[in-house]
C-alpha cells in the first residue's frame, strides 16, 4: 500500500506532535529574510537579518544604502554581494508596484494571484513566495525545500521527473488547504530527524510500512 498524504500527516503528527501556525514576521520581513536564507543556514540568515534591521531604520533606508555597504552589513548571510543587490531590486520593485512595503494586501488575493505577484519580483522563486505567504499570512502555500523534496520523492508522493519548482504545486494540491501548513512542517521535521539525506533511520520510521524506498536502505 502506498503512503498517501493523509497517512503521512496522521503518522508524522503522532511522531512529532501537533503543528500550530502563528504569524512569524510581517510579510515584507519574511520575504527579505527568506532571500537571506538562500544558500545558507537559517542561523546565518537570522544574524544577517538582525544586523540589517539594527543598522537601518526602514526598508526605505535599506533600499537607498550603497550596495557595498549593505553587503558588509549582511556579510554573515553569505553571497552578500549578490544578495544586497537582489534585496534592493526587490524593495525597489515592491515600492514601485505597491506604493510602499506593506504586503498584507497579498492575504486578500486568491493564492495563485498572490504567488504570481511575488514570483514576478526579481529573484523570487516558488519557494520564497510560498514561505512568505504561508508563514506571514497563513495562506495554504506549500514551500518545498531540499528535505521535503527528498522525503516526498522517497515516499513516491512525487514522480522522479517532477522538478523542485513543480513539486510546490503538486504537493500543495494533495491535501486540503487547512492541512498544507502542517504537511509542510511535518515533512521538514521528518527529513531533518529521520529520513535524512544520508543514512535515513528507516528502522524507526513511522512511514516505513508504506515507503517504496524502504528496501533501498539497510538501517
Ligand atoms: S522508510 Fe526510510 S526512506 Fe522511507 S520515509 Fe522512512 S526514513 Fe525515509
Amino acid at each position: 500500500m502506498k503512503a498517501d498524504p493523509s497517512f503521512v500527516i496522521e503518522q508524522l503528527s503522532a511522531a512529532y506532535g501537533p503543528v500550530v501556525w502563528s504569524p512569524r514576521l510581517e510579510p515584507i520581513d519574511e520575504l527579505i529574510f527568506t532571500v537571506l536564507t538562500q544558500h545558507t543556514s537559517d542561523l546565518n540568515a537570522e544574524r544577517a537579518f538582525q544586523k540589517m534591521r539594527g543598522r537601518y531604520r526602514s526598508w526605505e533606508e535599506v533600499m537607498a544604502a550603497r550596495p557595498e555597504e549593505l553587503a558588509e552589513v549582511i556579510r554573515t548571510g553569505g553571497l552578500a554581494n549578490q544578495k544586497s543587490v537582489r534585496i534592493q531590486q526587490i524593495l525597489f520593485e515592491i515600492r514601485a508596484k505597491a506604493g510602499g512595503f506593506d504586503l498584507r494586501f497579498l492575504g486578500l488575493m486568491p493564492l495563485p494571484k498572490a504567488k504570481a505577484w511575488l514570483t514576478a519580483l526579481p529573484g523570487v522563486g516558488p519557494k520564497t513566495a510560498a514561505v512568505t505567504l504561508a508563514f506571514s499570512l497563513g495562506m495554504p502555500a506549500m514551500p518545498v525545500d531540499t528535505h521535503i523534496y527528498r522525503v516526498a520523492g522517497r515516499l513516491g508522493l512525487i514522480r522522479k521527473k517532477t522538478s523542485v519548482d513543480d513539486a510546490h504545486d503538486v504537493l500543495e494540491r494533495m491535501v486540503p488547504p487547512g492541512d498544507v501548513f502542517r504537511f509542510h512542517v511535518l515533512l521538514i521535521q521528518h527529513g531533518r530527524k529521520t529520513c535524512r539525506a544520508r543514512s535515513p533511520l528507516c528502522g524507526s520510521c513511522a512511514l516505513s510500512a508504506r515507503c517504496p524506498a524502504r528496501r533501498s536502505f539497510k538501517s
